[in-house]
């Protein structure tokens, strides 16, 4: 069993999760393990398993329980709605700053979403049953869940806004900021498809939308899975959600999210400056 959240690995067992393997990383980049006091992180940790997951890997299904509980340090998950005619959409994006089934605290139940990995990472997993023990013991932990829960909400608010109010070229700007925020370069790794599941548009309508956003710059290149691009014009293009969202869920984390780590920083400050 794991000795810490740095020295542990085990497959993720009974459901089928074929992307996922075992890894081993040394730093917490998770931000709401990094905000917790060492007392109440230990909680956790004798219990944490460290896991990657690639791209495309189905980290919950629609319907499954919302067991184990994941909090990524790195990389990117989206929540898709499967809707009964078989199309999908992305509800919202999760990255380090987020914890994976944490509402299992609230009773075992089905998560309404499916969680995919959009961009490849590495998260620490614990049984939902260890987690809510945890949560039971220690307000910090209670804290942590609660902020996430209210980001969590004000992200699925701002969506609806946006799928209901926006262009989807405006729409399509934001979530790859949103993606941005979540590797560590230009070099974004989605496919056309992803991105048509992501807006909820027709694969026709994404290449359309892209060879727009070509022109105006903020995509200088596109091949086959990786798509490059200008974060300051790709800023002018996206609907004000983006930095809205970003800006009051940065100044949540900031304000209450206790002991913040000191080496981390909300989201990726530079998405807050346009670079162009
Ligand atoms: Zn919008």
């Amino acid at each position: 069993m794991a000795n810490g959240i740095d020295g542990y690995s085990r497959s993720l067992g009974a459901r089928p999760q074929t992307n996922i393997v075992t890894a081993q990383r040394k730093e917490i980049g998770n931000r709401l393990l990094a905000a917790l006091p060492p007392a109440d992180l230990g909680l956790l940790t004798p219990h944490f398993q460290k896991v990657s997951f690639e791209p495309d890997a189905v980290l919950v299904r629609s319907g499954d329980e919302l067991d184990p509980v994941y909090f990524p340090h790195s990389g990117a998950i989206a929540f898709m709605l499967d809707m009964p005619d078989g199309q999908t959409v992305a509800t919202t994006l999760m990255g380090r700053e987020g914890a994976l089934a944490s509402f299992s605290v609230l009773g075992p139940s089905p998560s309404s979403v499916t969680a995919i990995a959009r961009v490849a990472g590495t998260a620490s997993v614990i049984s939902a049953a260890k987690f809510r023990a945890a949560h039971a013991q220690s307000a910090a932990i209670r804290n942590v869940v609660q902020v996430h829960a209210r980001a969590v909400l004000l992200q699925l608010q701002h969506v609806a806004a946006c799928n209901a109010l926006h262009r989807v070229d405006g729409r399509m700007a934001r979530w790859l900021l949103q993606l941005h925020d979540r590797v560590p370069e230009d070099l974004l790794p989605v496919t056309q498809e992803a991105l048509a599941q992501l807006v909820g548009v027709r694969r026709t309508t994404v290449t359309l939308t892209m060879s727009k956003l070509r022109e105006a710059g903020a995509i200088p290149s596109e091949r086959r899975g990786f798509v490059e691009i200008h974060r300051g014009r790709l800023e002018r293009i996206a609907c004000d959600c983006y930095a809205l969202m970003q800006r009051k869920i940065d100044r949540m984390y900031c304000q209450e999210l206790a002991a913040p780590h000191p080496a981390d920083r909300p989201f990726r400050e530079r998405a807050m400056v346009a670079s162009d």
